[in-house]
């Protein structure tokens, strides 16, 4: 089953400018394939806001089903799944040395698995290509929280995503020099939570943001008209946050032993 797509959607697509080729793998986000949540830190807001409705998936029912497809093949005979991941990979690299690019991968594309334990032959995707950079949002805080304390392959980058819900681990994450991505309506502002808010859209190249960025995106597919907080509208400042909120967690100084207090 071919698993990863290449020049199919109108974000990542933008990184070929650049020099990079992104092989992207779309599931079915949340219970979308009725077997697996494959995005157990969502909000209720995000769901209904999801990517899933997005581009070409809110037009056409067949994206979905092959969403779907790919999820339940996932969950029901995983080292067929990872063989045909790798193998889409290697094609990917091969591609792109082709056209003289640099391949990057994306596995959440609609999802939100902990990719780096998920293994093959006793490794993770990231240490099977230890020269390919990966990268994914994520709303897991632990999993961010491993991250920033340099608990994580060093060729996968994350950029923590905000909902409606999670003001405080943004909160969190920002202070200790983590990216968070924020959607909104309305134009970008310049700050958010202190920190400078750069343009998302430009590219979909997370990795390359440098540090310490809020990833500001514009509403897009159902999120344009999504009224849960999930999208922070400039307009009537619903959502918004323009200072630091108070920490509800104390943080150890050293990075690599990040705890909750
Ligand atoms: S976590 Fe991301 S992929 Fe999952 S439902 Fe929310 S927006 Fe969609």
């Amino acid at each position: 089953m071919k698993l990863l797509s290449t020049g199919t959607d109108s974000k990542t697509i933008k990184g070929e400018i650049f020099g990079v080729l992104t092989g992207i793998l779309y599931l079915a986000p949340a219970d979308e394939s009725g077997e697996m949540n494959t995005c157990p830190h969502a909000s209720n807001g995000c769901k209904s806001a999801c990517l899933f409705t997005a581009g070409y998936a809110g037009i056409y029912k067949t994206v979905n089903e092959a969403r779907i497809r790919k999820t339940l093949e996932f969950v029901n005979n995983r080292p067929q799944f990872m063989q045909d991941l790798i193998n889409d990979i290697n094609s990917l690299i091969k591609k792109a040395a082709k056209l003289k690019m640099i391949p990057v991968v994306r596995l959440n594309g609609t999802s939100d698995i902990v990719w780096e334990s998920v293994k093959i032959n006793g490794k993770n995707l990231m240490e099977t290509f230890p020269k390919i950079t990966f990268y994914d949002y994520t709303k897991d805080f632990q999993r961010m929280l491993r991250y920033l304390g340099g608990k994580f392959p060093m060729n996968y980058s994350l950029t923590f995503s905000r909902s409606e819900s999670n003001d405080y681990k943004v909160n969190t994450i920002l202070e200790n020099g983590g990216n968070v991505a924020v959607v909104f309506r309305g134009g970008l502002p310049k700050k958010y939570m202190g920190k400078k808010v750069i343009d998302g859209d430009i590219s979909d190249l997370r990795f390359n943001d440098g540090k310490n960025v809020v990833v500001g995106l514009k509403a897009k597919g159902k999120a344009r008209k999504n009224d849960s907080g999930f999208v922070i509208d400039l307009a009537n400042k619903r959502g918004f946050i323009s200072v630091k909120i108070p920490m509800k967690f104390t943080m150890k100084k050293d990075r690599k032993q990040l705890t909750l207090a």
